[in-house]
Order: C-alpha cells, then sequence, then structure tokens
C-alpha cells in the first residue's frame, strides 16, 4: 500500500537535504503534490497482469503477433529518476491471443513500479508464457535513462535496448531474425 505520509515527510527532509526550504511559497505544497503525483507513478505496486492477461481469445492461427511501439515511463530503481521508451512484444499463439490493449496495460502496470530495464522486460516475457501459453515470446525494450542522459554520462538521446527471448524464439534465431526485421518495416 502507498503511504502518501511517509513520501510526503521524506520529500520535505530531501527539500531540506538538498539546502532548500521547505516551507518558501513555490515548495510548500511540493510534497504533498509528489506524493500524489508517486500513487499514479507507482500504480502498478497494487496491479496484477493477471487481470488484462486473463481476458484471452481463441485462435487457430499460429502465425506471429507483434505489437510495437508500445510507450511506457518507469522509473530506476537505481537512481529514482525516470527512464522511458518503446516496448516491442511478439510472440506464437498456441491457441490463445490477448487484445492489444492488454499487452500495453501489462507493459504499463510492471512500468508503474521501480524498475530496472532488464528485470522489466523479462518479466514481461514471462508474463505472456504464463498466461498465453504461446509457443514463445520476443521482448524488446528500448528507453532513455535521466539518470545516464541528465549526468552526461551519455550523450542525451542514446538508447538502452534490452531483449528477452522465450520459448520458440530462444530456439531459433531465425525467428528472432523475421522479428527484428518486423520491426523495420
Ligand atoms: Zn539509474
Amino acid at each position: 500500500m502507498i503511504d502518501q505520509e511517509k513520501i510526503k515527510e521524506a520529500v520535505k527532509l530531501l527539500l531540506e537535504g538538498i539546502g532548500e526550504e521547505p516551507e518558501r511559497e513555490g515548495l510548500k505544497d511540493t510534497p504533498d503534490r509528489v506524493a500524489r503525483m508517486y500513487g499514479e507513478i507507482f500504480a502498478g505496486m497494487e496491479a496484477d497482469v493477471s487481470v488484462p492477461l486473463a481476458k484471452v481469445f481463441s485462435v487457430e492461427s499460429s502465425e506471429m503477433v507483434l505489437e510495437r511501439d508500445i510507450p511506457f515511463y518507469s522509473m530506476c530503481e537505481h537512481h529514482l529518476m525516470p527512464f522511458y521508451g518503446k516496448a516491442h512484444i511478439a510472440y506464437i499463439p498456441e491457441g490463445k491471443v490477448v487484445g492489444l490493449s492488454k499487452l500495453a496495460r501489462t507493459v504499463e502496470i510492471y512500468a508503474a513500479r521501480l524498475q530496472i530495464q532488464e528485470r522489466m522486460t523479462g518479466q514481461i516475457a514471462d508474463a505472456l508464457m504464463k498466461h498465453l501459453a504461446p509457443g514463445g515470446v520476443m521482448v524488446v525494450l528500448e528507453a532513455e535513462h535521466m539518470c545516464m542522459t541528465m549526468r552526461g554520462v551519455k550523450k542525451p538521446g542514446s538508447r538502452t535496448v534490452s531483449i528477452a527471448v522465450r520459448g520458440a524464439f530462444e530456439e531459433n534465431p531465425m525467428l528472432q531474425e523475421h522479428f527484428f526485421r518486423m520491426l523495420r518495416l
């Protein structure tokens, strides 16, 4: 459960810590605003992907399904700074598919937590394997990390790409190639 009072106290301390005056005009409502915003940014803490992924449809086809360019916004757990970008998800149905909006919702739920990009990529892939029982899943996340670009560790605009492969995608490099070809379309 998100404890907004704790967040408020922490933000006030943070402001003091950087040498600010939490009571001054521009800052006096900031702890409260941040607490409410965190309720939204971290709403994934209290959401479960088994809800959207329960809404499956039966299909005969076992042609690859690809949903690309799903936007996401997450928070890096090492620096509490945003990282954001796009998710591309492919899977090979074995009797079950899920609505495209449910894939986006799955990404959103995992993004609305403290994350590291690699783990989030794997979580999305594992959730699809579990709930759709497909022949295989491949997930690619590309993201810009503010903890890197704002500090000048890397150039602004540089992206981190992470990949998770499961099932047939793991066993068959040709399928991975097919996925990347489809991404370039
Ligand atoms: Zn970071």
